[in-house]
Parts: structure tokens; sequence; C-alpha cells
């Protein structure tokens, strides 16, 4: 009884491992298919004719491909892009020790805060005479140093954890500017 039982309970578990495969099967990144684009999420990704890479036909970026890993990994760019196919979407693939340290965290914010404070301390302790014609300017150069340094250091922690933004911006402009023509 028990037996016939763990019998039973083995076939539908093998079954369902079939059923497993075939959907890891179906679902795997091949040459022949069809895989939405992890730099736009817009686009389709296929492979190009007779080449071995694949396109996006929106943010039209070129990429190469390692099926046995799964593998993405954008070819036209300064940024050693990849990504993992888990069966439904694209994973990005973070390089290793792309930790920040502390260090990193308070040079940025040294970066910021100390030409900020220099420019406000001035501003502060030379205030411009009230009613001058260019009495707003060092209030509005203090806070363009501000904006200008806190710029710099988002763009690098896009750049650091492989955030497409720019990319997708772009893509964007340009499918814009097809529909302009
Ligand atoms: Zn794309």
């Amino acid at each position: 009884m028990a037996n016939a039982h763990n019998s039973h309970s083995s076939l539908t578990n093998s079954r369902i491992d079939l059923l497993q495969q075939e959907w890891t099967e179906h679902n795997r990144f091949h040459d022949h298919g069809e895989y939405p684009c992890p730099v736009c999420r817009h686009g389709k990704v296929t492979e190009m004719p007779l080449m071995e890479t694949f396109s996006c036909n929106f943010c039209q970026h070129i990429f190469t491909t390692n099926f046995d890993k799964q593998l993405l990994k954008m070819v036209d760019s300064q940024l050693p892009l990849t990504w993992y196919w888990n069966g439904k979407i694209w994973k990005g693939i973070h390089r290793e020790g792309a930790e920040v340290g502390w260090t990193y965290v308070v040079c940025a914010l040294a970066f910021v805060v100390i030409p900020t404070s220099v420019i406000g301390t001035g501003v502060y302790l030379f205030p411009p005479m009230s009613g001058s014609l260019l009495s707003w300017l060092p209030l509005t150069w203090a806070i363009l140093t501000f904006c200008a340094h806190l710029s710099c250091i988002i763009w690098l922690i896009i750049e650091y954890y492989q955030f497409p933004i720019f990319l997708y911006v772009r893509a964007l402009k340009r499918k814009l500017s097809t529909i302009d023509h």
C-alpha cells in the first residue's frame, strides 16, 4: 500500500520534472528566440541575419551571446554590460567586488560639500551689497556648484551600477526623431 503510494507520487514528481524541464527548454535563451531588450526594455532582441550576434529593433544595440551560460553581452558600449536569462527576464550581472567602500562615500560627500561650503562661507562673510546689479550671483553660484558636483556623483553612481538610463533616453530620442521625419 505504502509502496503503491510512493510509486504514484514519484510518477507525479517525474511528470512535474518533465514539465519543468520542457518549460525550461522552451524558455531557454536560444538563437531563434525573440527576447525583450534588457537595455531599453522596449524593443525586441533577435539574432541578426547571417551573424552570430543579436540586436535590438528599438535601441539598435548589438549583443554577443553565450547560450551555454544563458548570457547576453552588450558589445557596442564602453561598459561591460552582461545579463543572464532566467527563463522569464534578464538579470543584470554586477561585476565582482562591486561593493562601494566607505572611503568612496566619504570622498563623494566631500566632493559635494567642500566646494559648496567654501563658496557658501564666502557669500556669508562677504555678502553682496543689497540692491547691486549682481547681488543674486553669489548665492546662485553656490547653488550651481552644489548641483554640478552632485550631478557628477549621481553620474558616477549610475555608471558604476550599470544603470542604462542614458541609453534609454538616447533610444527614446531616436524613436521620437524617426516619428518626426
Ligand atoms: Zn533595446
